[in-house]
């Protein structure tokens, strides 16, 4: 029997990505090893978002050349956002790599199915990934996402709902819809649905339990969306958004769209209309010229509204976006790590705090698997919740006590 390997890095579109791409070929008889030596085809599913990520892929792909060498026969496969439209110059660089296919596109040995999006995992996980928006239409200065994956493309309602209540009748509790810009979706469509329209049709699934979304855009984020999340029982209160900054000056050079004020609205609105919502936020440190004052008003921001999560990482310029064009890098490494850290540990304390509100209060838990001999599984709000438990309650929907609290995860017990 035929053997693929797959390496995967970065976002979670990447992440449902290679599950479908993984599907499809187990759909036509390989099987999945963890070896890349004994695989027939290997395929790398790459990032490009920050240079440390781009790093890792490089040298992944360096690492596969002496392998593809000693065994011309393997396919080597690359896909992921550093799949650029300069194919020219990559084939130039990476002489090994068989093929290249841009991140969301077919592969080539799928060439004769123009939708390998809904190539369904055959034993999905109780919890699973449906991208339903591909690319980006914003210019954030700093972003090389939209040069790789193009403008958005929705896929229509119908086509999904299909979708997941296939992924339903397969044992699917949980569906994570995914875009790069989710809660844009379906301004492209001929009768203009939205996200609220989508998770309201998704809802009336039988026997699916619950419903997430992201990443979503502050200026994308419907009054009927919010509304939307709130009325619909199966919608989880707890959105993600990125953000970036907390300082006016900073967020017009990234090119994003609203006002410090106008975000701070924006969680102050979705906070009075979803009771207990969870957030989520992304910010990046050490954008070119960040002062001191200006990183101040992101960590007043952060400290002001009190995220549950909070992604952090420092500027990266990357080659073809305008920020990396126009402005130099002119932070040094130690100075963004120290920003990096400051909002760690300011962001620590915040979740410690947070979470140790759940204390004694019970939580309902959809199981995912086990983690160190323990049953693993996530809150409406995506804490992360471990408990003990002689049977099998994968994919089951359990309330546990919650005992033990950190700034990471829960610890609790079956009721
Ligand atoms: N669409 C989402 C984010 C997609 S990229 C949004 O609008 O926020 C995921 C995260 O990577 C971003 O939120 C940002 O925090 C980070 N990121 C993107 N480009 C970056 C860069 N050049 N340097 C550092 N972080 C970056
Ligand atoms: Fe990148 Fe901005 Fe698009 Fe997010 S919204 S993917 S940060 S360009």
């Amino acid at each position: 029997m035929p053997f693929y390997y797959i390496w995967t890095i970065g976002c979670q579109m990447n992440k449902a990505e290679s599950e479908r791409l993984g599907s499809y070929l187990e759909q036509t008889g390989y099987q999945l090893t963890g070896n890349a030596e004994q695989a027939d085809i290997i395929i790398i599913n790459s990032c490009v978002v920050r240079q440390s990520a781009e790093n890792k892929v490089v040298n992944k792909l360096a690492a596969l050349k002496a392998l593809k060498s000693n065994h011309p026969d393997k396919t080597i496969a690359l896909t992921g956002c550093l799949v650029s439209p300069a194919l020219d110059q990559l084939k130039k660089r990476f002489p090994h790599v068989d093929h290249f296919f841009q991140p969301g596109a077919p592969p080539p040995w799928a060439a004769n199915q123009d939708k390998p999006g809904i190539t369904l995992p055959q034993q999905p996980s109780p919890s699973t990934y449906v991208p339903i928006i591909q690319g980006c239409n914003n210019t954030c200065s700093y972003c090389i996402v939209p040069s790789r994956r193009g403008g958005e493309v929705s896929r229509p309602v119908t086509e999904i709902t299909g979708e997941v209540t296939e992924l339903v009748r397969r044992g699917v509790k949980e569906v994570t819809l995914l875009g790069q810009n989710v809660d844009s979706y379906g301004h492209d469509l001929p009768d203009k649905p939205d996200l609220a329209d989508l998770l309201t049709e998704l809802n009336n699934i039988d026997n699916l339990a619950r419903i997430r979304f992201l990443t979503n855009h502050p200026k994308d984020m419907s009054h009927r969306l919010i509304e939307a999340v709130a009325r619909l029982d199966k919608v989880c209160e707890q959105i993600n958004v990125p953000a970036q900054s907390g300082d006016d000056d900073i967020l017009k050079a990234m090119r994003r769209g609203y006002t410090a004020a106008q975000y701070r609205q924006l969680i102050t609105h979705i906070r009075d209309n979803i009771p207990g919502v969870a957030l989520s936020t992304d910010i990046i440190v050490g954008f070119p010229s960040e002062t001191r004052p200006q990183f101040r008003h992101t960590v007043d921001m952060l400290t002001e509204l009190r995220f549950d999560t909070v992604h952090v990482a420092a500027y990266s310029p990357r080659t073809g976006t305008i920020a990396a064009r126009d402005l130099a890098d002119n932070m040094t490494p130690e100075e963004k790590k120290e920003r990096l850290k400051e909002i760690e540990q300011l962001q620590t304390a915040i979740a410690t705090e947070l979470n140790a509100r759940l204390l004694g209060q019970t939580a309902e838990v959809l199981v995912e698997g086990r983690h160190k001999g323990k049953w693993q599984g996530r809150t409406r709000s995506d804490k992360l919740v471990f408990f003990s438990g002689d049977k099998d309650y994968r994919s089951q929907l359990v309330n546990i006590r919650i005992e033990k609290t950190s700034p990471w995860s829960l610890q609790g017990k079956i009721i």
